[in-house]
């Protein structure tokens, strides 16, 4: 039987589009070089929010890029090759950052990130890994009252309000009681409800990925090294073997862009590399997501055992991961949760696929038929997934998606 719809890359964005897509009975094929959900999709911090919808760059950005640059905990480092790449989306980052644009990109994540709860606990619903998903707060801890107070007035806090976030300013002794575990040194907290977790996010990948495949998508591992146009349709370049496709969805993350390039795409994607430690005897356990925000890291209690996610490190997709940020994380652990262990830590590497105005490209190619965009949702992959899967399923099946499609073009760079 032949596919309708092949998708290049099986990361959560690639397994929810073929989720969707099957759901809408459609046939479907995804080419992945390794197995579905493990490559970013796995490591990231699990938070699944609707109100996760400040892009990276808001008004004043500018003035904290140097102290992250050269803080020994290295929230933001650039490696030396990468500068030259770096500069010009740096510039095109802090361009976002004016009031309008920032307001602008909210509204464009939100359409993605507003459902994501719901459409996962269905995607989950019957698979037996519906604990996969917690209900969970937010908890973005400051080590300053007053750094809390006045982020709570930012714009990024009101815009989250005006969309009907439900936000509480704590102080210590709340913020204890909602986490034993947290230490002395965090003075405040900004506390977001209604969201959620996940506490696997690289076992979800290969539940759904299972669930498609019992829909009748068609899983293959293979590396893609070529995509052409070919007749009406295309041909894709496996290192095992050639496929023809009718349709193609590119969906393959950090490494997208470099397959499009051939094909006269010159979009400014980088690779933001970001590490975790899982501790697996952690010795304290968390009931929600905390972000340190000094140290831009997100902890939660994994199923494997504490996880801390984070850190920005521009560098080639497939350098070496940086050895010294597991102490980084490890020390950062401590300062956090006093009573945590750091022993026999898992260390891990992976790389977000960020545009500089954080948001994916998604839907049709405006200049290629039969070829469309599912890539780039950066820091907020595993909570943009599903509403990605569903507007492009839509789209691909002729229902006009309920998102307007304009903010997220190709083109737009
Ligand atoms: C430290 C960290 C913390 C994060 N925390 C969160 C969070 O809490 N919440 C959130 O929403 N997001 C978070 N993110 C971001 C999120 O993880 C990503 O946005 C998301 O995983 C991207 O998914 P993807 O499917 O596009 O990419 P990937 O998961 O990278 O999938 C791409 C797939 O393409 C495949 N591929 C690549 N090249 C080829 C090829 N040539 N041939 C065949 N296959 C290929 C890869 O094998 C891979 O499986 C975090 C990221 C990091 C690094």
């Amino acid at each position: 039987m032949a596919e309708d719809v092949t998708i290049l890359g099986a990361g959560i964005v690639g397994i929810c589009t073929a989720l969707s897509l099957l759901e809408r009975g459609q046939r479907v094929r995804l080419i992945d070089r390794g197995a579905p959900g493990q490559e970013t999709s796995f490591g990231n911090a699990g938070v699944i929010s609707p109100w996760s919808i400040i892009p990276q760059a808001t008004p004043g950005l500018w003035r904290s890029i140097p102290g992250m640059l050269l803080s020994g905990n290295k929230p933001l480092a650039v490696r030396a090759a990468t500068w030259p790449r770096m500069i010009p989306w740096g510039l095109r980052l802090l361009a976002h950052g004016s009031e309008t644009r920032t307001r602008a990109a909210a509204d464009a994540m939100a359409h993605l990130c507003g459902p994501s709860i719901d459409l996962y606990r269905r995607h989950l619903a019957g698979t037996g890994h519906e604990a996969l998903i917690r209900d969970s707060c937010y908890i973005h801890a400051f080590r300053n009252e007053d750094a809390a107070r006045a982020a709570f007035d930012s714009l990024g806090y009101r815009i989250r309000a005006e969309k009907g976030a439900p936000m509480d300013l704590v102080d210590h002794p709340a913020l204890k009681q909602m986490e034993p575990a947290i230490g002395p040194a965090y003075r405040a907290a900004i506390v977001i409800g209604a969201q959620a977790r996940c506490t696997n996010p690289g076992r979800m990948g290969q539940v759904l990925a299972e669930k498609a495949r019992a829909m009748g998508a068609e899983i293959i591992q293979d590396e893609v090294q070529a995509l052409t146009p070919a007749g009406t349709g295309w041909q894709i370049a496996g290192k095992a073997r050639t496929y023809d496709a009718a349709r193609v969805v590119m969906a393959m993350g950090a490494w997208s862009a470099a397959l499009l390039r051939p094909l006269g795409y010159r979009l400014p994607l980088m690779a933001e590399r970001g590490y975790h430690i899982e501790c697996p005897a952690a010795g304290v356990s968390l009931e929600n997501s905390i972000m340190d925000m000094d140290g831009k890291f997100v902890a939660s209690s994994m199923e494997g055992g504490v996880r801390l996610a984070g850190q920005a490190e521009f560098a080639q997709a497939d350098a070496p991961p940086d050895p010294r940020r597991q102490e980084i994380l490890a020390r950062q652990a401590r300062e956090v949760f006093p009573d945590i262990v750091t022993k026999n830590a898992r260390f891990w590497m992976g790389r977000r696929p960020s545009f500089p105005d954080s948001l994916p490209v998604l839907g049709p190619s405006e200049r290629h038929e039969g070829l469309h965009f599912c890539f780039g949702h950066s820091h907020y992959g595993l909570m943009m997934a599903p509403k990605s899967g569903e507007v492009l399923a839509d789209h691909l099946t002729g229902v006009r998606p309920n998102v307007a499609l304009e903010a997220y073009r190709a083109t737009r760079f």
